[in-house]
């Protein structure tokens, strides 16, 4: 056993946060705006339940960003708490310009002229940010405007690369409105300068997470990951969801990406939206099935931006979510804007907890058997049964080791009932392991003997309050310590 284990213990005060913190298995990732953008709001909102901070690249400067996640590492530093980051590429969003007064009303029947010159809009002509939509559209294509309140059909391209359009639904016109061209293939590339200025930032701040925003084909994620790579940087993708090009490659999408982002704000303008659910259902299906976490995001507690509580319809959407068992729940408006951030998160909060007291989304290893064809089939047959034997035995504690992440990923997949505890010398999984269902990640780096570290591990359990005497634990492992192989190692133990 290991001398000294003060340097993996917190302090005596943080032991009751700890535990608090842990009791909801399904994470939370809340957008960071200027409602919750200071030290003291954004440890309220850790303190209510967030597991993972979302800053928005569509908005707010590098130095905003910078100080915000100086904040979080501070919080980090002084609480129990190991908070993610998660980084959101605008990705190729396209707008529409400044118009003038910053409201124009459009009616059924009006023609309208999008131009990418640059102008005030009017009902003449309105400044598009995409250079080549005269390129890329054709007559009949619908074009959707914040996001579906007015529609328009193409009706002509201009000599002069204009694009007529046909208000089909009409409604009242703001600047900097998003588009969607949902039947449209845009020739935009994944990454856009700002993108790539942005990525630069993320990789220099070390964010956790980085997010692609409007992912339309693995190739997408292959670039995200190379300029990564160039740069050894251990930020893990995540590939937002809200194309259908994305739907139709989503197998090899989930391959290559760490993590999926269902982004059901701009899913449900570019596809029928009620479509949606299903979608949804199917990809957290998928993700459990390769071991990748999965976010379901987007109004799910929207009526709280200005209210005390939710709407009926946003519990029961937050609760499907978890039994559908999604590895985290998004707030975005809500606590970037809203006028309540922490009671959000509280009340997000609560609903996990109560929907998680129910049996009905746990032990799924039967859902998951191992894949005799898969490379990792033997260390998947160990994570398989150390879930298996910690139903059967009840076990207090599930614990793990990992230097990749994967036997943290594939244990969190099983959706264990036991709480579940990882162990990595990784300084950077600690922090982005924030983001996996269930998964409590802790700082370790001795290098004994099995027997010593599994001892060690309990201890620490113990002094952090997660263990007492005659509990049972599950442990699994991988020898000959030295040569890190892939988890190997299956032990049960009774702590003493
Ligand atoms: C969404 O469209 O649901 C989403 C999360 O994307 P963003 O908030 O970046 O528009």
């Amino acid at each position: 056993m290991s001398k000294n284990l003060d340097k993996y213990l917190y302090k005596q005060m943080d032991k009751q946060a700890g535990l608090d913190h842990s009791n909801h298995r399904t994470k939370i990732v809340a957008t960071v705006g200027p409602a919750c953008d200071t030290y003291e709001k954004l440890l309220e909102l850790v303190k209510a339940g967030v597991n993972v901070f979302r800053l928005n690249f569509s908005h707010g400067t590098h130095e905003d960003k910078a100080k915000i996640i100086e904040h979080i590492r501070n919080i980090n530093k002084a609480e129990p708490y190991n908070i993610s980051i998660l980084a959101d590429l605008q990705g190729p969003k396209l707008r529409v310009g400044e118009i003038t007064n910053n409201s124009l009303e459009v009616k059924a029947g009006d023609i309208l002229t999008f131009t990418n010159t640059k102008c005030i809009g009017t009902l003449e002509k309105i400044y598009v940010s995409y250079p080549n939509l005269a390129g890329d559209v054709k007559p009949g294509n619908i074009i959707m405007i914040d996001d579906g309140k007015i529609e328009v059909k193409v009706v002509n391209i201009t000599k002069e690369s204009d694009v007529q359009v046909e208000v089909t639904l009409g409604g009242i016109l703001s600047s900097k409105k998003g588009i969607n061209l949902p039947d449209t293939k845009i020739s935009l590339p994944a990454l856009t300068e700002k993108d790539l200025e942005d990525l630069e930032f993320i990789i220099e701040q070390q964010c956790d997470w980085v997010a692609l925003s409007f992912v339309r084909s693995v190739k997408d994620i292959v670039i995200l990951r190379s300029k990564l790579q160039e740069k050894k940087s251990k930020t893990k993708i995540i590939a937002k969801i809200e194309k259908p090009e994305a739907l139709v490659n989503i197998r090899d999408i989930i391959v290559e990406s760490d993590g999926i982002m269902i982004a059901r704000g701009d899913l449900g303008v570019e596809l029928p939206v009620e479509k949606v659910p299903l979608i949804q259902r199917e990809l957290i299906r998928k993700c459990i099935h390769r071991a990748k976490p999965v976010i379901v995001a987007t109004q799910m507690m929207e009526s709280m931006i200005d209210r005390v509580k939710p709407n009926r319809s946003e519990i029961t959407d937050v609760a499907n979510a978890v039994l559908e068992g999604a590895d985290a729940v998004m707030l975005s408006g809500e606590t970037a804007t809203g006028q309540h951030p922490a009671l959000v998160v509280e009340t997000m909060c609560k609903i996990i907890r109560q929907v998680e007291q129910t049996e009905y989304r746990y032990n799924r290893e039967e859902d998951l058997k191992p894949q005799p064809h898969s490379p990792s089939f033997l260390s998947d047959a160990v994570c398989y049964n150390a879930c298996k034997m910690a139903k059967d035995v009840e076990a207090n504690a599930l614990i793990g080791m990992t230097q990749s992440g994967y036997t943290a990923f594939m244990l969190s997949s099983y959706r264990p009932k036991s709480p579940l505890f990882i162990f990595t010398k990784e300084k950077t999984l600690v922090n982005q392991l924030s983001l996996s269902w269930g998964v409590k990640a802790i700082y370790y780096d001795e290098e004994n003997s099995l027997d010593d570290i599994i001892s060690d591990q309990i201890n620490i359990l113990r002094e952090r309050g997660f263990l007492q005497s005659n509990d049972t634990v599950v442990n699994t492992g991988s020898t000959p310590i030295h040569l890190h192989l892939p988890t190997n190692v299956l032990k049960i133990t009774k702590v003493e």
